[in-house]
């Protein structure tokens, strides 16, 4: 997924933005609303993580504009006020869940997972594909009951075609779920995972639709 930190704590920013990314998420992390409209410009986010208290104003109003300009990107608010008229008016705002700070960075993990699944219109984390099961809560892979040893970058590329099954999933749409791991994507890295991926897979459940992209299982 692609995840629009906003949070101008340092070093929560800094906590939370590690564990995201190091799940194999790609996230952008910014400390100001006005940073946060301009990276929404430019890409189209799977998630917002949401601090109300910045410096140039105030969480939910944000929420608010966009709402009110149709925008419907999952948004999860991270608030330090217990409160629970705060709560209220988050997801009044149309926030889609919320955390109360101090949370367990796991905790989070867990409730982006469940938004995204909401919003990817499967709330079930399992899949299955011909003989492969997929975990997305746990991240887990199997082929025929054997659980696979995938690398993050290998399971970020394997869930991005799991969530289409039979459908086209394009080299780009790929290198988006690859952008986690660093800036610089090679040009042959979507190549390289998916010829990993198939050797461990074992079936040939991976087509390859030249010129265009991947399909997993048939059409
Ligand atoms: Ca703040």
């Amino acid at each position: 997924m692609r995840v629009l930190l906003v949070e101008d704590d340092l070093a929560l920013g800094g906590a939370v933005h590690d564990h995201v990314a190091a799940q194999g998420h790609a996230v952008d992390w910014v400390t100001r609303l006005d940073a946060a409209s301009d990276a929404r410009l430019t890409v189209d986010y799977d998630l917002i993580l949401l601090d109300l208290g910045l410096p140039d104003g105030r969480g939910l109003d944000f929420l608010r504009r966009m709402r009110k300009a149709g925008d419907t990107t999952p948004v999860i608010i991270m608030t330090a006020m217990d409160q629970l008229s705060i709560r209220i008016e988050g997801l009044n705002a149309g926030a889609d869940d919320y955390l109360v700070k101090p949370f367990d960075l796991s905790e989070l993990l867990a409730r982006l997972g469940a938004v995204a699944r909401r919003y990817g219109g499967n709330p079930n984390p399992m899949l299955a594909i011909g003989p492969l099961e997929i975990d997305r809560g746990r991240r887990q892979a199997k082929v025929e009951g054997h659980v696979l040893d995938l690398t993050a970058r290998e399971w970020a590329v394997l869930e991005r075609l799991a969530l289409h099954p039979g459908i086209l999933v394009s080299k780009a749409q790929l290198e988006d779920a690859l952008f986690a791991f660093g800036a610089e994507i090679e040009s042959n890295a979507v190549e390289v995972y998916v010829s990993r991926l198939r050797k461990k897979l074992i079936a040939d459940l991976i087509h390859t639709v030249r010129g265009l992209g991947y399909r997993l299982g048939e059409s």
